[in-house]
């Protein structure tokens, strides 16, 4: 039998190993978004398949069951609160998790969910819900066995948040949800009521794409984003992909017509690139040395986009450059003008598209749903109608067609049930942390200065360097003080900002 500290070592290269397979499958797929030529698809379709296959070996060798019990109760992982600790709670998870899902069930769950999305891109263009229908039926059928496989205390929507979110339940999201949703509404109903609005045609001009890539290209480095260990590329689909220590890649699609669309998408992918710029890539391959849940690597780019953003510190730095950057097209625009426009808010019937404080709503009215799908509360063929009605309840608008209702997101064709409500919780945790560390002396009139360090460093500090050693809860409380305090996005944060556009409070 090995030693405790021999068989921690042993794990720590497996998972170091599983890890490398996964960054060259990232490799791969940043290729395939930007670079690859159509012809490639079959290639590399066969080349992820057998990395995911080496990948899902390593991961269910009963060796690791073994050496984990080897670890287990030893003075490796005495302290709880150690690295090590949280290396084999991760790992004992991913590990049990994996065991209990039978091979079927996984072989079943790809292959419905790959014809999922292709039923689903035609059903959008077609705005045909009977097409998706059978494919969300049968995938709803799958992630209910997966979830009673996998296990949970409360409610099988549980057992599928915790992919995503370890830790959350569907009740913790109710608790914030629910208020969330009673204070936002009325906010929003008032906003409209004061009939204010930001001068039309501020954003729509010409602004020529190379020096769209630019003037975001500065910005990134600016609040933190190392280009000697990143890139930017054009892709159809804007993502962040960390591929490893020394080596993340973003991208962004360009309308020449409105900056702001590529010029906040830069910002928002630079947020996720500047957290997994900044894990602990000593550790590197350790289970402990990831990001720590969706929720907070969401709120490090909603805190860039929008939080410092769409503020007025950071345009009191930027925008005589961006009069420059683009000689002529503003001469008849104020800073406080570009603000308003920056930060209009007006209901709207698609997620991606929506406003700060109208966007929360749309992914309550999204937990809502597939949690009661999920139940059975809701069967699939009245989703359309259940959208529907609930929509307008919220958001005072008529939804006028599918694909611009239930049908316009991908989530539920991959099977992504429980991941909607990461993006509430980045904003939430994005307004708390950016209030904890606007209690440093001056943060905003350094920003106002173009000087972003002070805050970048913080971030570092008490987030990204962190890694996944606690959860999102713990990491939260040692870095606020608090747990997580939806008032610090609602009432500090958002109404602030009403009611300076608005005059709504
Ligand atoms: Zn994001």
């Amino acid at each position: 039998m090995p030693s405790p500290r021999d068989a921690y070592d042993d794990l720590m290269r497996r998972c170091r190993e599983w890890t490398l397979l996964q960054s060259c499958s990232a490799v791969l797929g940043w290729d395939q978004q930007t670079m690859m030529p159509r012809g490639g698809a079959g290639l590399r379709g066969e080349q992820t398949a057998l990395l995911a296959t080496l990948v899902h070996d390593r991961m269910v060798d009963p060796a690791l069951a073994d050496l984990l019990a080897d670890v287990g109760g030893s003075e490796v992982v005495a302290d709880p609160e150690s690295w090590e600790a949280a290396d084999v709670r991760e790992l004992t998870k991913t590990v049990e998790r994996a065991a209990k899902l039978p091979r079927r069930l996984v072989e079943e769950l790809a292959k419905t969910t790959t014809a999922g999305q292709e039923a689903w891109v035609l059903a959008r263009q077609a705005n045909d819900f009977a097409r998706f229908r059978p494919h969300l039926e049968s995938i709803l059928k799958l992630k209910r066995e997966e979830a009673a496989a996998v296990g949970f205390v409360g409610e099988p929507y549980d057992a599928l948040l915790d992919e995503y979110e370890p830790g959350t339940t569907a009740a913790d999201i109710d608790t914030i949800f629910t208020p969330l949703t009673a204070e936002l509404v009325p906010l929003i109903r008032a906003v409209a009521d004061s009939g204010r609005r930001p001068k039309p045609g501020i954003l729509d001009r010409d602004f020529p794409i190379d020096r769209q890539k630019l003037f975001a290209e500065g910005a990134a480095a600016a609040i933190g984003f190392r280009f000697t260990e990143g890139r930017l590329d054009t892709a159809a689909h804007p993502f962040c992909s960390g591929i490893g220590p020394g080596d993340c890649r973003l991208t962004t699609r360009y309308n020449p017509r409105q900056f702001n669309e590529a010029f906040f998408g830069v910002l928002h992918e630079a947020g996720h690139g500047i957290y997994e710029q900044n894990l602990p890539a000593e550790r590197y391959g350790a289970p402990s040395a990831a990001y720590c849940s969706l929720g907070i690597h969401e709120s490090q780019s909603r805190l860039w986009e929008n939080q410092i953003g769409r503020g007025e510190a950071f345009w009191t730095h930027f925008y005589p450059r961006l009069q420059q950057a683009f000689p002529g097209t503003l001469d008849d625009v104020t800073r406080d003008d570009l603000l308003f426009a920056i930060n209009a808010v007006k209901p709207s019937f698609i997620r991606v598209e929506a406003d700060e404080a109208t966007y929360n709503l749309h992914i309550a009215l999204r937990f809502e749903l597939e949690r009661a799908m999920l139940t059975g509360d809701l069967a699939v063929a009245d989703l359309p109608g259940a959208w529907n009605d609930r929509f307008l309840a919220l958001f005072g608008l008529a939804v006028p067609s599918d694909n611009q209702g239930c049908l316009q997101d991908v989530h539920w064709s991959f099977g992504g049930l429980g991941y909607f409500p990461t993006y509430t919780l980045g904003n939430l945790y994005a307004a708390q942390f950016r209030g904890a560390a606007s209690k440093l002396p001056s943060v905003d009139e350094q920003i106002a200065a173009g000087n972003f360090a002070p805050l970048t460093s913080w971030l570092k500090e008490h987030i990204h360097r962190r890694g996944r050693r606690f959860r999102a809860a713990e990491l939260c409380r040692r870095a606020t003080g608090d747990g997580l305090k939806p008032e610090s996005f609602t009432h500090d944060y958002l109404r602030e900002k009403l009611s300076r556009f608005y005059g709504v409070c």
